[in-house]
C-alpha cells in the first residue's frame, strides 16, 4: 500500500532529558500526520537531536549531523549543541535550521517549513484543526496505532496509511511515562480506531517494567491509570467491547469521557457508509453505559448530507440526537475526499440542503447541550487550567477535551498555574461553556 504521509528520520543523542525532548517531538510529529522512519533513505528530512555536554558528546553529535547530511541531505538540528550554532555551521554549513534544547515548537515549525504537514481534513485528521500546533506542556496526545482496518466509504485513511498496526504496548507505556515525567497532566489517547488496539497482533503479551502486559485497550488503560494523570479516550469505534471500558471510568481509572464517532443514525446510511450499529442497539448501549457510570460524558461526530440521505434519513438522525442526548457533538457536512468510494455513489445531496440540515442539526444539539450544562450549575468539579492572564483563568472539566469541547472560565482567578487541577464551583453556563470560582 502506498504511503503518502511525509516521512521524518530522527536521531536522538544524549541524556534521558534529551530523550524526553525527542519523545515529545516524535509524539507531535505523529499527531500532525508525519510518519517517523528508521532509515535515512526513506526520509523526507532528518532531525538530529544533539548533546553538547562534554567534548566526546559534541564530537558524536557533529559526526551524526555529518552522516545525516551525507545520507539524506535535508537535516535540521536541535538539542543542547544547537545552542552553539556557530560551531555547527563552521563544520556543516548545509544544515537547514538549528534550535537549542527544549525547542519543541521551533522544531515543529522548521519541519513544517521544509516538509509541509498533511493538509487538515476533518474526515482524516485525528486532532482538531486548532490543535495541530504543538500541545502545551500539560497535555499530550498519545497515538497507540497507525492505519485502519475499516473501509468507511467517505474515508481514505486505509489507502493513505494502510491497515492498522498497533504499537508495542511497552513502547506506548514508555512514551506515556516520559510525557508524565516531563510535566504532562493529561494524556489524550488517539488512533484511527482506538478500540481495535492490539487486534492486529492478536493481543499478544508485551513487557513493560519487566512485567508481562497484554496488548488490549482495557489493559492499556489500566496501566495508564497507574501514572496518576487524566487519561482521555478518543475515536472509540462503537464495538461491543467498548462496554468493558465503562467500569474503568466508573472506578475513576480513566476520565468518564468517551468519544465515539457514530457518523449517522439511519440504518440505510450507516450501511452505505460501511459503519456498524443500529440506532436501537446504540441507544440501549448508551443507556447501559450511563447506568454503570452516570457521570459519563459522551461525545460523537456526525456527517450530514451524505449521498443518498433523504429527509427521512435525516429525521432519524434528529430523533436519535433527541433520544440519546449526547453531551458533546460535532457535525460536518459531507464533502467528497479525493479517492473515497462515496464519491461514486448516486444521489449526491445539493449543497443548500446539506447546509440547511447542518443548521437544523446544530440548533437541536445546542439546545440539548445548553440543558445539560445547566445541570452542572452548583456542582463542584475538578478543572485543569489551560491559560492564565490578568483577566482570570481558563480551564476544562473532565467533560471537555482540549480544542473541541467547551471551557470553564474562572474570572478574576490568577493565583493558579497552567496544568494545575483545581476544584471549581460552577455558577453559570451557556450552550458550550461554564463559569465558576475556585474553592479552597
Ligand atoms: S474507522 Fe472509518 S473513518 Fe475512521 S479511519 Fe477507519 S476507515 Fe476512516
Amino acid at each position: 500500500m502506498k504511503n503518502l504521509s511525509p516521512t521524518i528520520g530522527f536521531v536522538s543523542l544524549g541524556c534521558p532529558k534529551n530523550l524526553v525532548d525527542s519523545e515529545r517531538i516524535l509524539t507531535e510529529l505523529r499527531t500532525q500526520g508525519y510518519q517517523v522512519v528508521p532509515s535515512y533513505d526513506n526520509a523526507d528530512l532528518v532531525i538530529v537531536n544533539t548533546c553538547g555536554f562534554i567534548d566526546s558528546a559534541v564530537q558524536e553529535s557533529l559526526e551524526a549531523i555529518g552522516e545525516a547530511l551525507n545520507e539524506n541531505g535535508k537535516v535540521i538540528v536541535t538539542g543542547c549543541l544547537g545552542a552553539k550554532e556557530d560551531q555547527i555551521r563552521a563544520l556543516h554549513p548545509k544544515v537547514l535550521e538549528i534550535s537549542g534544547p527544549h525547542s519543541y515548537e521551533q522544531v515543529l515549525t522548521h519541519v513544517n517549513k521544509y516538509v509541509p504537514k498533511p493538509e487538515y481534513n476533518p474526515f482524516i485528521s485525528l486532532i482538531p484543526e486548532q490543535g495541530v500546533k504543538l500541545t502545551p506542556k500539560h497535555y499530550a496526545y498519545l497515538k497507540i496505532s497507525e492505519g485502519c482496518d475499516h473501509r468507511c466509504t467517505f474515508c481514505i485513511i486505509p489507502s493513505l496509511r494502510g491497515d492498522m498496526e498497533s504499537r508495542p504496548i511497552g513502547g506506548i507505556l514508555d512514551e506515556a511515562k516520559r510525557l508524565v515525567d516531563s510535566g504532562v497532566k493529561e494524556l489524550l489517547v488517539i488512533a484511527q480506531d482506538t478500540s481495535a488496539y492490539g487486534k492486529d497482533i492478536k493481543n499478544r503479551t508485551g513487557f513493560w517494567n519487566g512485567m508481562p502486559v497484554k496488548s488490549d485497550l482495557v489493559t492499556l488503560c489500566q496501566q495508564l491509570s497507574n501514572l496518576g494523570v487524566w487519561v482521555r479516550l478518543h475515536y472509540v469505534y462503537p464495538y461491543p467491547d467498548v462496554d468493558h471500558l465503562i467500569p474503568l471510568m466508573a472506578e475513576g481509572k480513566v476520565l468518564p469521557y468517551l468519544d465515539v464517532p457514530l457518523q449517522h443514525a439511519s440504518p440505510k446510511i450507516l450501511k452505505s457508509m460501511k459503519r456498524p450499529g443500529t440506532i436501537e442497539r446504540t441507544l440501549e448501549r448508551i443507556q447501559k453505559w450511563r447506568e454503570i457510570c452516570p457521570e459519563i460524558t459522551l461525545r460523537s461526530t456526525f456527517i450530514v448530507g451524505y449521498p443518498g440521505e433523504t429527509e427521512e434519513d435525516f429525521q432519524l438522525l434528529l430523533d436519535f440526537l433527541a433520544k440519546a442526548r449526547l453531551d458533546r457533538v460535532g457535525c460536518f457536512t459531507y464533502s467528497p475526499v479525493e479517492g473515497a468510494a462515496a464519491n461514486q455513489l448516486p444521489d449526491q445531496v445539493p449543497e443548500d440542503v446539506k447546509q440547511e440540515r447542518f443548521h437544523r442539526f446544530m440548533q437541536l444539539q445546542q439546545q440539548i447541550s445548553a440543558e445539560k450544562l445547566q445541570e452542572k450549575i452548583g456542582k463542584i468539579l475538578p478543572v485543569i487550567i489551560d491559560e492564565v492572564d490578568e483577566e482570570g483563568a481558563i480551564g476544562r472539566c473532565m467533560a471537555d477535551a482540549p480544542d473541541i469541547d467547551g471551557a470553564v472560565y474562572l474570572n478574576g482567578e490568577n493565583k493558579v498555574k497552567v496544568g494545575d487541577i483545581v476544584q471549581v464551583k460552577i455558577e453559570n453556563a451557556d450552550e458550550y461553556d461554564l463559569w465558576g470560582s475556585k474553592i479552597a
